[in-house]
């Protein structure tokens, strides 16, 4: 992979794991940059800056050197020629095409002037002259679109100020040089700063997997793997890796406090059906044998007695889940024809309450090897919410379809439905989307939790499309074994 793809492949990245500005990626690569930006800006800065002071400090030196000898050449042509002549002499003397030079007498008039200065166009001569007699500095001076170097000074003979002379180096050409010089520097610097900020935030990315790793673990973690989910994170560093033993540690108490609780609600649960079983068996045979007793006593026997049904049939599903749990619920696999399964439980149904049960198969005869009664109890619980949580007149449907990799069970009602945010969590156990008219039909939540863990022990899976007041479906399906 070449250099380019590999940055649009960290870009994609990056784009895909939508930069928050709140995570420490993003937070730690912004400081970084912005400590680098500061830095590297800075250095850019000073080096531009001092190349600029190094160009004006070599020519301020010749210059001086030039108007240090201006005078003395004077004083030394003066001896043989008139005044004038000797300043026009010196002048030309010490003039180059780059270096114009020009005196002028005390009441401002033109002395002398360099031939590089009298080739120059009138408004540029005037321009410059102007910025020459304003008090000067040494530093840089912009005429149109050239740059100079300015020196003035007294012109004396003989200590007899005869005028100013004014000095202008043309520096044009340097400061081309110096400012594509600057401008080279300040793309590096750019660039560096753009390519130091792609390689800090994959780095920081990079560094930061471990803890991304561990923040996954944590999210998709189910009870089930607390034992065994183990963070490996060899290369990860010490701080994050003792972070990550700290989890893994957690985790496997998490994980034993589990097992301690399911063990103990498995024994209330064996300790107390076996006992209630028995209540319950003397509370049926006294109702049978009710007709002495007065109405009230017999409503209170018949409350204690279904009372004690509801309680044995949730230890039982207690049980069951526990089972589930530790997978010591064995599958016993046979050929079940599902038509057959479905009308028998239908009928079964039709004796305890109004509703049709309609079933509607693609195929006459449709048949799985499964597990009869674990099936039959998923759909005894399914069959028996539709009836629960719909109207006396509705009908309930279940389809029946077969492809060649699996089969696909449906329970239809039309009832009340579940609304959105509970269709999520109606498979955990105890959770009840409406408490009163759950307890009013007498669930307890462990119902579709059993349907889910047994439709999971048969290798399928369950879910549910439900609109509020439109009814909800709930599809299982299993593999063809
Ligand atoms: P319960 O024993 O309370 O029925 P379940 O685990 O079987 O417990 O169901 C959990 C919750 O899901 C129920 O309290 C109920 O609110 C909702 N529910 C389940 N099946 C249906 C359905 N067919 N229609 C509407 N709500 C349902």
């Amino acid at each position: 992979m070449n250099l380019f793809s590999r940055v649009l492949t960290a870009l994609s990245l990056v784009k895909r794991q939508r930069f928050k500005p709140s995570s420490l990626q993003f937070r730690l690569t912004a400081g970084m940059t912005a400590a680098s930006s500061l830095g590297l800006g800075s250095i850019a800065v000073l080096i531009s800056w001092t190349m600029q002071q190094l160009l004006v400090t070599t020519h301020i030196q010749r210059v001086q050197y030039i108007a240090d000898r201006l005078p003395r050449d004077v004083e030394l042509y003066g001896e043989m020629l008139p005044t004038e002549t000797a300043v026009q002499r010196a002048i030309n003397n010490s003039s180059s095409p780059s270096l114009m030079i020009w005196a002028k007498r005390p009441d401002g008039m033109m002395l002398a002037e360099s031939p590089s200065l009298q080739l120059m166009p009138e408004l540029f001569q005037s321009m410059l002259m102007e910025i020459a007699d304003m008090p000067l500095q040494p530093k840089v001076y912009q005429v149109r679109n050239r740059y100079f170097v300015l020196y003035s000074d007294r012109l004396a003979v003989d200590n007899v100020s005869i005028g100013q002379f004014y000095i202008a180096q043309d520096i044009t050409e340097e400061q081309a040089v110096l400012t594509t010089v600057v401008q080279r520097i300040s793309i590096a610097t750019v660039l560096i700063i753009m390519l130091l900020t792609l390689t800090t935030a994959l780095y920081i990315r990079r560094s930061l997997r471990p803890l991304r790793k561990m923040s996954q673990l944590a999210e998709t973690i189910s009870v089930d793997e607390l034992s065994q989910s183990r963070l490996y994170l060899d290369r990860a560093p010490d701080e994050v890796r003792e972070l990550a033993q700290m989890l893994d540690a957690m985790l496997s108490r998490l994980s034993q406090s589990w097992e301690q609780q399911r063990q103990f609600v498995n024994n209330i649960s064996h300790e107390l059906r076996t006992p209630l079983s028995v209540v319950s068996g003397y509370l049926q045979s006294l109702l049978r044998r009710s007709a002495s007793f007065t109405s009230s006593q017999q409503e209170a026997l018949e409350i204690a007695a279904s009372e004690t049904d509801r309680t044995v049939r949730l230890l039982q599903d207690l049980l069951d889940l526990a089972r589930m749990d530790s997978s010591s619920l064995y599958f016993h696999q046979e050929l079940v024809v599902l038509n057959d399964l479905i009308a028998e439980i239908a009928n079964m149904g039709a004796k305890f309450s109004n509703h049709t049960i309609e079933i509607e198969a693609e195929q006459p005869k449709i048949s799985l090897r499964t597990d009869r009664d674990r099936l039959a109890q998923v759909l005894i619980n399914l069959l028996d919410n539709a009836v629960k949580y719909s109207f006396p007149e509705d009908v309930i449907m279940v389809k029946l379809s077969q492809t060649e990799e699996q089969t696909v069970i449906q329970v239809i009602d039309r009832g009340c439905g579940i609304a959105l945010q509970h269709q999520a969590r109606i498979f955990e156990r105890f959770y009840r989307v409406d408490e009163a008219r759950a307890r009013s039909t007498g669930g307890v939540g462990l119902g579709l939790a059993i349907v889910k863990s047994l439709v999971e022990g048969m290798k399928g899976q369950v879910t549910v499309w439900s609109k509020p007041n439109e009814g909800s479906v709930f599809t299982v399906t299993l593999p063809n074994l």
